[in-house]
């Protein structure tokens, strides 16, 4: 692929071709991503880039658009199938547009909606004061219960009866257990509240079956597509039937303009790999390699947030008087081992240097590793993360690169 870039822009090839090396020869950790499969990325890279189709399958305000329809009709079924939902808009460019659509759909600005505080796990989308969510409307958080670390669902019953919001939103970017929907749900309709529920990193699990659906239970569920979905980058919002028309203005003309029909052409091919019984398998194995990567580090010592996890990710509490997370991030860089700084619950740290490490399985799941490799790459952090020498970070580097050579990513594509 890169040798076509490489005739009429040698720059981006050469960047191009280092990523690609980077991604073979690390080890992705990061909660959030995935390698997508190459029908995937070839469905992205293709001639659909090249078409303008605002508006919705057979209404549009652009001609030329009879082959885009299909394709936006398939992401559509495909995606109704996957998750059981009445409506689906599949145009947003990203989780934070999804997000954006429902709020223009349901709220008025200064109206009041619930999010889950950001160092508690929430994402900046859920109300953060920088974010355009906690600049335009009036935010109350909600978070976890110290001792537990799971979600304090009292807490956030007393505030919905207290403050009662037009829009309790719920889902997480860095929360290990499996998230309560049908209890928010009877929580946010009590007060006569709306729900939205964000599975931007479950998705996966949810289409699998394999944590509880939202869906029956929330008016809106958005998501993103290119997290544990193995799609590419991108959103994606459901809804109960009475939202659609609602919704659907608010993503366009609300939100955005065109729809990026490439990376729409690819939400349909990654929602029929979803739909194969070889997705429920690689989600189990996500699931079980999350399990046994905990487990390893916990019995090498590491506190982990709510003393283990549910689901695909976990959180390293490295301590108020560890090496704080931004280190530890720098560090096992060094050693070829991707992850990302997090604060952990009632941080002492700012969020730009954290107390925690977040750790997830979706992506070296995908390149084919399991449970002994797990155990492996435990046994590499801990002694990354229990040293000051450079020397054992470049050992534990060709550690990796070996352990990388043996799962190779995209072969001679
Ligand atoms: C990743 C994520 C998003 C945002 O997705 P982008 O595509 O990066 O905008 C939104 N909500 C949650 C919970 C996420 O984890």
């Amino acid at each position: 692929m890169e040798e076509t870039v490489r005739q009429t822009d040698p720059e981006i090839a050469e960047a191009l071709q280092k990523e690609r090396g980077r991604q073979n020869h690390g080890l992705e950790l990061i909660a959030s991503e995935n390698f997508v499969s190459p029908a995937v990325l070839a469905a992205m890279g293709s001639v659909m880039t090249n078409k303008y189709a605002e508006g919705y399958p057979a209404k549009r305000y652009y001609g030329g658009c009879e082959f885009v329809d299909v394709a936006e009709e398939l992401a559509r079924e495909r995606a109704k199938k996957l998750f059981g939902c009445d409506h689906v808009n599949v145009q947003p460019h990203s989780g934070a547009q999804a997000n954006m659509a429902v709020y223009l759909a349901v709220l008025q600005p200064q109206d009041v909606f619930f999010g889950m505080d950001l160092t508690h796990g929430g994402h900046l989308t859920h109300g953060h004061p920088l974010n355009f969510s906690g600049k335009t409307f009036t935010v109350v958080p909600y978070g976890v219960r110290r001792d537990t670390e799971t979600i304090d669902y009292d807490l956030l019953r007393d505030l919905a009866r207290k403050h009662r919001p037009r829009l309790i939103v719920c889902g997480a970017s860095a929360y290990p257990r499996i998230i309560d929907f049908a209890l928010i749900a009877d929580i946010a309709h009590e007060v006569g509240a709306y729900v939205m529920a964000d599975i931007a990193h479950i998705a996966g699990m949810v289409a699998t079956g394999f944590h509880p659906s939202p869906v029956p239970h929330c008016e809106f569920v958005t998501t993103t597509t290119h997290k544990t979905l193995r799609g590419p980058r991108g959103g994606m919002v459901m809804c109960k039937a009475e939202f659609a028309e609602a919704l659907d203005k608010a993503v366009f003309p609300g939100v955005q303009g065109g729809p990026l029909m490439h990376v729409i052409a690819a939400k349909a091919v990654a929602f029929a790999e979803a739909l194969k019984p070889e997705f429920k398998a690689y989600i189990a194995r996500v699931l079980e390699n999350a399990k046994v990567l905990c487990q390893e580090l916990q019995n090498l010592g590491w506190r982990m947030v709510s003393g283990g996890t549910d689901n695909h990710l976990m959180l390293l509490d490295l301590g108020p008087d560890g090496i704080s997370g931004k280190k530890a991030e720098e560090r096992l860089q060094r050693a070829g081992i991707t992850v990302n700084k997090n604060t952990v619950p009632f941080d002492t740290r700012k969020p730009y240097i954290a107390s925690g490490i977040r750790l997830g399985t979706p992506a070296v799941t995908t390149r084919g590793m399991g449970p002994e490799e797990m155990k492996l790459i435990a046994r590499l952090i801990d002694r990354v993360l229990r040293s000051e020498d450079e020397a054992v970070w470049a050992a534990v580097r060709s550690e990796v690169e070996a352990l990388t050579r043996a799962f190779p990513l995209y072969g001679k594509l």
